[in-house]
Order: structure tokens, then C-alpha cells, then sequence
């Protein structure tokens, strides 16, 4: 645990003891730097029965701890990585990780790219919400009997469907949505609403403890609700039902409305520090290059964990695209160019979450820049036209990722980022674009 982390429990331990702890937290800080492990132990502390609060060995410590309480519910998005052991993958696959892995992926229960099992002691699995999905009249929801009816229907073997089982089981405990909370999720109400039977967010947390002190709602990635979702929670924070207590986390505090911040106390989650962060490569790779762990950190916020998430090799891959992109759009005559430019901005509209990629590829266009930047620098004055070309792009890259979300043409974005970005080494270099 980093000495900021230490802290900020010492602080939470302090406020519940003496019962000024507001009704709702939201912790924010980056994607990957532990708010939602520190959610669930904030949460844990607030219905802890031992002395030393969160005790881990009480009834109430160890309901939680499992997501097995009655009192307590975590609403988490799908897409979040599951990190598995690799040594618990080879306990179930002596014969070969990689081969099992892929061949699940194949059967549509894990996401491809499948990160490398030789190289990583820990393995972000990322599993496949199609295989979760019962269709029904309005929305497609998730549906465990719908998952366990297609993993026993499919080619998979015993082994790898156990696999399957425990990998999915953490999700299974607690409530997945799909890419928003609805305002479904939140009342309970109409097609979609149904948690698994708890109806709902806002009837969950009005209900009376079943067991503990308090009922306890984490909402993970509270930005990615609805603004008519945010609006009913709205009501119940103003208001809040003795006993509840709600904890939000977000990595995108401004995309929340104003009222909601309000009513919340924010508890901020800071990333290690770099010192920490240069040690950590260890527990997520085997052996990797100091300099592309850099590379990874950069693109990771500065959060290891979030780095590590990154697939090296598409990593590799949309570095050599972007660094070929980068060259010719300096050097090379402008319908080759052109050429090059089309083939790279057509590629995201063949993948399932097309701004995704466009924002990896944008994000990766800083990483070059900035890096551009630090090698100008070493070799020249700042200020010199390498350099500040490299500025250029860089602050360029940062605006045209700020229009890389759902909804927006990513081919587009990407083709006039290209044509900028030719425009902006032109002029740095003297020619005539
Ligand atoms: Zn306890």
C-alpha cells in the first residue's frame, strides 16, 4: 500500500469513528489506481464488528470481502479487465495457458487480444459481455443463466469451462452493466432494471439492513451514468435513507453533474509515485524494457496497473503504424501520404468500439511527440524548430483526443488529425504542406 493510500484509510478510519463520514463518497482519481479496492474497504470498515475496523476476520468483514453480503452491492462495468494469476491459469491448463486461452476466446467467453501468459505473472483477462447476454423484447441484459446455458453448450473442456466459472465468478457476486447505468439500474424499474432480482440501486439502499449497520451500494465508474440516472440518485442524496451509504468512483470527476459532486464528500485517490511505479513493471511483466514500460506508463496515466493492462503487442504494432504515419507525413510526396493516411483512419471502423481505438492511436501520438520533444531538446536549444514542431503536434494530439468519444465519426477524426498534423511538420520544417 503507498504512503498516500495509507493515509487517506488513517483519515476514513478517523471520520467513521466519530460518525461524521458524509452519506456519500466519491473517490476519484485515475483509471487503475485502486478506487475501487479502496471503495470496497472503506465499505467494509463502515460495517466491521471487530476493534480494529476493517478487522478482515469478522462475519461482516468476510461477507463483504467474498461480495456475498446481503447489505451490500457493487454495480461495475463489464469491460474492466479480471487479473488472474498466471500460475492459477497453468494449475488448470498444465498442457498449454495459450492454447486454453484462445481457444475460450474463440468460443466467445474472453476478448481477444489475449495478452502473452510467457511474459506476464498476472494476466488481465477481459471476458466477453456477448456471452452474458439474453436478448429480450427492448435492450439485450446480463443474464448468468444465459451464460452458464452457453458454457455448457459449447466445445469447451471441463477444464477450461472451470476456468471460465472462476474467472467470471468475482463478476457473478456482484452486479456488471453493460457501458452505462441506466436509469433502469438505478430504480429498478421497466426492461433492464431487474439486479439480478435486487431491483435497483435506489430501492436497495432504502431497504433496511438485512444484517449489518448499513447497506452499502459501490458504484465503479459512477460517470458513466445517465444524466436522467444521475438525476433520480439526485433525490436520494439530498435526502439519504438512514443506514445508507453510497460510494462512487470516477477517474472523470468533471463529466458528473454539479449536484451530484455537491452532495458528495470526495475522497481523491492519487497514483504512486514514479519511484513506485518504476518498481512495479516487476509485478506486472518478467522481463520488459525499462523504456516501454515508460512508454506504457505515460499511456497509463502514470498508474501501473492501468499500463499494464495495455497488450504489448498491439502496442508494438500501433507504435510502428503511428511512428511510419509520423515519418511520412514529414517526408513523403503528398498522394503517398494521402495513401498511407486512408489505410490507417479506415482500420478503426473494422473494430467493435471504433473511438477506442481512435483514442489509443491519438494517445499514442502524444507519447511520439513528447518524445519528439525530449530528444530535441538534448540535442538542440529549445525553442528550435524540431522541438517546437513536436510541441505542435503534441498539443494538437491532446485536442483531437477530447473529440474521440461515442458518437463521433472516428475515421473522420483521424484523416483531419492526419492531414493536420502533415500541415503542422510543413510549416515547422519550411515547405509548403
Ligand atoms: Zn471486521
Amino acid at each position: 500500500m503507498s504512503e498516500a493510500m495509507g493515509a487517506m484509510k488513517a483519515a476514513v478510519l478517523d471520520r467513521l469513528r466519530s460518525e461524521t463520514l458524509a452519506h456519500a463518497v466519491l473517490l476519484d482519481g485515475p483509471r487503475g489506481s485502486g478506487k475501487s479496492e479502496a471503495a470496497l474497504w472503506i465499505g467494509r470498515a463502515a460495517v466491521c464488528e471487530g476493534k480494529k475496523p476493517p478487522c478482515g476476520t469478522c462475519e461482516a468483514c468476510r461477507s463483504f470481502e467474498g461480495l456475498s453480503d446481503l447489505d451490500l452491492l457493487v454495480l461495475r462495468p463489464i469491460d474492466r479487465p479480471v487479473w488472474v494469476e498466471r500460475e492459477r491459469a497453468e494449475s488448470f491448463f498444465p498442457g498449454g495457458v495459450r492454447e486454453a486461452l484462445d481457444r475460450i476466446a474463440g468460443e466467445g467467453f474472453l476478448r481477444a487480444p489475449i495478452p502473452d501468459p510467457v511474459s506476464r505473472p498476472l494476466l488481465p483477462l477481459r471476458l466477453d459481455p456477448s456471452s452474458f447476454l439474453r436478448r429480450t423484447k427492448g435492450s439485450p441484459r446480463l443474464d448468468r443463466n444465459a451464460f452458464e446455458a452457453r458454457l455448457e453448450a459449447s466445445s469447451l473442456e471441463d477444464a477450461e469451462k472451470a476456468f471460465v466459472r472462476e474467472t467470471a465468478r468475482p463478476g457473478l457476486s456482484l452486479e456488471w452493466y453493460i457501458s452505462t447505468i441506466g436509469i433502469g439500474l438505478m430504480t429498478g424499474a421497466g426492461e433492464g432494471g431487474g439486479l439480478g432480482g435486487r431491483s435497483g440501486i435506489l430501492p436497495f439502499l432504502g431497504r433496511r439492513p438485512a444484517a449489518r449497520r448499513r447497506k452499502v451500494v459501490v458504484v465503479e465508474e459512477a460517470d458513466r451514468m445517465t444524466e436522467e440516472a444521475e438525476n433520480a440518485l439526485l433525490k436520494t442524496l439530498e435526502e439519504p435513507p438512514p443506514g445508507s451509504f453510497l460510494l462512487l468512483t470516477t477517474s472523470r470527476r468533471e463529466a458528473l453533474l454539479d449536484t451530484i459532486r455537491s452532495r458528495c464528500e470526495r475522497i481523491r485517490v492519487r497514483p504512486p509515485p514514479p519511484d513506485e511505479t518504476k518498481r512495479a513493471a516487476a509485478r506486472f511483466f518478467h522481463a520488459i524494457d525499462p523504456e516501454e514500460w515508460k512508454s506504457l506508463l505515460l499511456l497509463g496515466e502514470g498508474v501501473p496497473r492501468q499500463a499494464a493492462e495495455i497488450d504489448l503487442d498491439l502496442f508494438r504494432e500501433e507504435r510502428k503504424k503511428a511512428e511510419d504515419l509520423f515519418q511520412r507525413a514529414a517526408s513523403s510526396p503528398v498522394a503517398e501520404y494521402a495513401l498511407a493516411l486512408g489505410t490507417w483512419a479506415e482500420e478503426v471502423e473494422e473494430t467493435g468500439a471504433p473511438e477506442t481505438l481512435a483514442a489509443d492511436r491519438l494517445s499514442l501520438f502524444l507519447l511520439l511527440a513528447r518524445e519528439r520533444a525530449v530528444r530535441a531538446s538534448a540535442e538542440g536549444p529549445a525553442g528550435d524548430a524540431p522541438f517546437a514542431a513536436a510541441e505542435r503536434v503534441f498539443a494538437f494530439a491532446h485536442g483531437a483526443l477530447s473529440g474521440a468519444r461515442p458518437g463521433t465519426n472516428s475515421r473522420l477524426l483521424l484523416e483531419e488529425f492526419g492531414v493536420e498534423l502533415r500541415r503542422l511538420l510543413r510549416a515547422a520544417a519550411g515547405g509548403k504542406g
